[in-house]
């Protein structure tokens, strides 16, 4: 069976959906952004996908780094502190930079890392993101480029995983049972 239509997933956001407002994200980076040589950052793993349609769709000259950041554990949840798993390659002082990520929850994460990467003398720092789940939003997080808002649902596909599974799903997706 092909896992791009297994019944224990029901589509939230279609790929064609997800294709539309991205090239619509797109041309507003290309528009905001040009002529300033933007440095997108892109959050791994979940945002890798998104990154690499929203980076085309962008039709300026731009330059790309990685960041991979502790994701939910014990300590984050109460105090907002999150461990740089994998940092950057380059300086970023002067540089407007784009931050590229997959979800926005309770917001720690980014709110963390956004000020982390102010504190470095970027000359901006901005937030794309694809889905933003506002319902459970503890540190507010201004999002500048965004695709959907969803429902306070644990979602997959696009980049998004569970348990490392479903990351190739080319739609955003509730896993029905968890268990199965
Ligand atoms: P925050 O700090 O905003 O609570 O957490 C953001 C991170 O939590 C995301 O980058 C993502 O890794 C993870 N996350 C939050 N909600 C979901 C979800 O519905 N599905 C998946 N797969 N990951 C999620």
């Amino acid at each position: 069976m092909s896992e791009f239509s297994n019944p224990n997933l029901e589509v939230l956001i279609s790929s064609e959906e997800i294709q539309q407002r991205i090239k619509q994200l797109g041309a507003e980076v290309a528009r905001d952004y040009a002529g300033l040589n933007p440095l997108l950052i892109g959050v791994l793993k979940g945002a890798c996908i998104f990154l690499s349609d929203l980076m085309r769709a962008a039709e300026i000259p731009l330059g790309l780094e990685f960041m991979a950041i502790s994701s939910y554990g014990a300590s984050m949840r109460t105090s907002g502190e999150v461990r740089i798993l994998k940092d950057l390659d380059v300086a970023i002082e002067g540089r407007h930079i784009l931050v590229v990520e997959d979800i926005v929850d309770t917001g720690l994460t980014l709110s963390y890392l956004l000020a982390n990467l102010k504190s470095r003398g970027a000359a901006s720092v901005k937030l794309a993101a694809l889905l933003d789940k506002f319902d459970r939003r503890e540190k507010e997080v201004p999002i500048d480029y965004l695709g959907f808002k969803i429902p306070d649902k644990f979602v997959v596909g696009y980049g998004l995983d569970f348990a490392e599974r479903y990351r190739n799903l080319p739609f955003i997706a509730v896993v029905k049972n968890p268990e199965a």
